[in-house]
């Protein structure tokens, strides 16, 4: 109710005890980032509006709504903390945008239990947004009725300007969620991040330990720190404030890099304890000889100062733009090579050149007088330096990056020319070495590389990883003392620079080299042939992939088919959902990229570690046992029935085989394969595809005989079926070593598996990592398994791996594997029994 022109009172909305912003269990709330305002904990479940007003805001999922009093304050009515989680589950709105509502209408009903079950809290706010006008005074600090007098809004200034009624910039949207990106929100991530921010209008802001960062900004999210599995807060301001929240939460959700799939790797620096050698890290394994040579770094001399402003803002302005497009010649090329984490590196590396923190702070220091060149090594270096304090290391890692284009805007600004002199051969060793560094290097067919400093998952790690180029990192500064040009040894696997190999030595690791390629070529030669071991059992090398420009590389590498398509990879840059008629179009082109050849294509695999944006799925206290695979089809049954739909209609239609993912019980696979058979009747098919089960839960293996008794394949996935026997995350750093599925349980799984499908005449084949592990191959085939999925890079050697064997021998010595203790013990036999050269 108006007390005078512009002072209110709001009535309470809601009925029960009243708290303080501060004891709002929610830190953006209580902090009054998003303004000042009183909370009520609710014992009803109806919310009412506090003042006669305009409503001018709705969150899509019903959970909160913005009024516009007359007076012009605007009141953010919050129901519960996270219920955005709901997605409009228990939330019945009764008033729509627009609509006018007086003192105590009912706004929205709500369920109570289930938001008190499933939510953090019960706890609702009462916000006013645009506090720049006015201020507040509590009335009520105990226990209110829906009705009573709650607060009152006392307006700053006697004639506050009116906003605009179209003016809904007010409306905003905030939830919490914990991080799932690898290693957390380091470059690549904080570049995801800022992508999808970048989709919307609204303004949104990161929170976190009582730090906050907007997401325009790459450096400013990564001076947050935030660690894998930190909880943060999203706020997003503006009019389309809930579909940036929902994008980014799906993004921030997403477990996605290279840090994903390969154990973190810490360089803390081993010691030196052989004459002659200095011990690092492995980066990128291999083994090679040639001169060491050192590259040394830019040194900027002393700034006099007082240089022309003008003039130093242009030279950087250009220097800028001149190394932006630098970066999209590389990533054009990246492109074009299909070169996906150059493309990510680099394309995160633009990002970073166009940062506002970053130029901001470099603007500022040329105002006050700086030369361009130190402005911007001085703006660079602060950031490294919050990179560096925060005290973990893949973040640490990331200042990495932030060097590389110091150095790279600083050789434009210095007009000097960027080209190593090296001969090809040589063996490289730098302090630390930069991604652009990389490609340059890499170029000049140098051998190795050697650092001082850096770590296994930084992103020169990868590039040299990618590029076969043998990288070892945190061999010390001794790696800088040594002689220009002396001959070394670098043998990248075991992390050992040799600094004195004798001829002898030399000539061991020319011949090493020689025959290892000689082998490559043999099995690269063979690998479209079919393989079959020395006994004549024949088993498939089938490919995992992931889209239908993999699946070319696989057919070109020799690919038996495509043993697994991970389905939910197909669409992961979407924001909207792909409908049926897209995905029969990207399952077709799959199949076209295999000749003649079958197709598994999996259904849908989310929930877990793995996200999509498109579909945002309830937050479970534990995702990876919650509804993912499969079980997701019990929530929703339509996302399935469209998937099959779209998969009955590629053609032709025998060439595809159907798999379902995290199978825990018969009943799941009758239920799919009746619908199957309905939909195959609806679309007028006299024939289905056959339907296979995945083996990734200890339960499927033990049920296997009865699984493949209504099944027409079985497909191990050993990532889970590790995890899940285990009791270990198979994303887990610290477990990274021990989640082996060569583990003598998971091997009585298989053989059990395989033993359970022969009975019914089914095969059995393996799509997890494990596959590809050519120590494993024996063993696999010797417990029956006909079939391996593996990654395409690895076709040629598993085939000719294959190709070595006795399968009745692999079957004695395999039955002996079962009673050993330990994965370890199994690697140990393995080697013994069919040693990898
Ligand atoms: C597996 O679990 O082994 C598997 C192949 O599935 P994903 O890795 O996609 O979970
Ligand atoms: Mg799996």
């Amino acid at each position: 109710m108006p007390d005078n022109n512009n002072d209110l009172t709001l009535s309470a909305p809601l009925s029960g005890p009243v708290l303080t912003l501060g004891n709002v269990p929610d830190d953006v709330f209580a902090s009054g980032a998003m303004g000042d305002g009183i909370a009520i904990d609710p014992l009803n479940d109806c919310l009412h509006a506090p003042c006669a007003g305009v409503v001018i805001h709705v969150a899509r999922t019903g959970h909160a709504l913005t009024l516009r009093a007359d007076n012009g304050a605007e009141v953010l009515l919050h129901v519960g903390i996270d219920t955005v989680a709901l997605q409009g589950e228990g939330f019945a709105l009764l008033v729509k945008e627009g609509s006018r509502v007086s003192n105590g209408q009912a706004l929205v009903r709500f369920d109570l239990d289930r938001i008190a079950r499933q939510c953090k809290s019960l706890v609702s706010v009462i916000i006013l947004t645009n506090g720049e006008q006015f201020e507040l005074r509590p009335v009520a600090l105990n226990t209110v009725k829906v009705g009573e007098a709650l607060l009152r809004i006392v307006a700053r200034q006697p004639h506050a300007q009116q906003p605009s009624v179209n003016d809904s910039s007010q409306a905003h949207a905030s939830a919490r969620i914990r991080i799932a990106h690898r290693g957390g929100l380091h470059a690549r991530p904080a570049a995801l991040i800022r992508k999808t921010a970048q989709g919307f209008s609204s303004q949104s802001q990161l929170h976190f330990a009582g730090k906050s960062a907007s997401c325009d900004s790459l450096v400013g999210l990564m001076g947050l720190g935030i660690g894998e599995q930190d909880e943060v807060q999203v706020t997003c301001r503006g009019k389309d404030c809930d579909a940036a929240l929902q994008a980014l939460i799906a993004a921030l959700s997403i477990s996605t890099g290279e840090e994903a799939h390969t154990p973190v790797t810490v360089a803390a620096r081993p010691v030196n304890s052989e004459a002659g050698v200095l011990q690092g890290v492995c980066a990128a394994p291999g083994l090679v000889c040639g001169p060491l040579l050192r590259l040394n770094t830019l040194q900027l001399p002393q700034d006099p100062g007082n240089h022309v402003r003008d003039e130093q803002l242009q030279q950087l302005d250009s220097a800028l733009e001149q190394v932006r497009s630098e970066i999209r010649n590389t990533l054009e090329h990246a492109r074009q090579r299909r070169a996906a984490e150059e493309e990510d590196i680099f394309a995160a590396h633009l990002v970073l050149l166009e940062d506002p923190t970053l130029l901001e702070a470099a603007t500022a220091a040329i105002e006050q007088g700086s030369a361009a060149t130190h402005a911007w090594r001085d703006a660079i270096q602060a950031q490294c330096a919050v990179l560096l304090g925060l005290g973990k290391p893949l973040f640490a890692e990331r200042a990495n990056d932030l060097r590389d284009l110091q150095q790279r805007v600083l050789r434009v600004l210095l007009g000097e020319t960027w080209q190593f002199e090296l001969p090809a051969g040589a063996i490289v060793a730098a302090h630390e070495l930069t991604p652009s560094d990389l490609l340059q290097l890499s170029a000049q067919n140098v051998a190795g590389l050697c650092m001082a400093e850096g770590g296994a998952t930084s992103h020169v790690a990868i590039l040299a990883r990618g590029k076969g180029l043998p990288c070892v990192v945190a061999l010390g500064g001794e790696v800088l003392e040594v002689p220009q040009g002396q001959r070394v040894v670098l043998d990248a696997a075991n992390g050992r620079l040799e600094l004195t190999p004798d001829d002898a030595r030399h000539a061991q690791v020319h011949q090493i080299r020689d025959a290892q390629k000689q082998r490559r070529q043999q099995q690269q030669a063979q690998a479209q042939a079919a393989a079959s071991t020395r006994d004549g059992v024949g088993i498939e090398v089938a490919a995992n992939v992931a889209s239908s420009s993999e699946a070319q590389i696989a057919f070109e590498n020799g690919a038996d088919g495509v043993g697994l398509l991970r389905t939910e990879f197909l669409f992961v840059d979407r924001r909207t959902a792909p409908d049926e008629q897209e995905q029969r179009q990207a399952y077709q082109a799959v199949l076209d990229a295999m000749g003649d050849k079958s197709v598994i294509i999996r259904t849908i695999d989310v929930g877990g570690d793995k996200q999509l944006d498109y579909l945002p799925l309830p937050v479970e206290a534990n995702p990876v046992l919650g509804l993912r695979g499969i079980r997701m089809a019990q929530v929703r049954p339509e996302l399935l029935d469209q998937q099959l739909r779209a998969l009955l209609q590629v053609s032709p239609l025998q060439r595809c085989r159907i798999l379902l993912p995290m199978v825990s019980e018969v009943d799941e696979l009758l239920h799919i394969r009746r619908r199957l058979d309905e939909l195959c009747a609806e679309l007028e098919l006299t024939q289905r595809p056959e339907l296979g089960v995945m083996i990734e839960v200890p339960a499927a293996a033990l049920m296997a005989e009865l699984l493949a008794e209504h099944a027409d394949f079985l497909s191990i996935g050993t990532n889970d079926l590790s995890q899940y026997t285990l009791a270990m995350d198979r994303d887990h750093a610290g477990l990274a070593a021990r989640v082996d599925a060569l583990h003598p349980a998971l091997l009585r799984l298989i053989a059990q598996t395989c033993a359970g499908a022969a009975k019914h005449g089914r095969w059995v084949g393996v799509c997890g990592a494990l596959a590809s592990d050519p120590l494993a191959t024996p063993v696999l085939v010797g417990l029956g398994v006909r079939e391996l999925s593996v990654s395409p890079p690895q076709i040629a050697e598993i085939k000719d791996r294959i190709r070595h064997l006795d399968a009745t021998q692999c079957r004695q010595l395999s039955q002996g594997l079962l009673n050993l203790g330990s994965a370890g013990a199994v690697r140990q036999a393995c080697q013994h029994h069919w040693p990898l050269s």
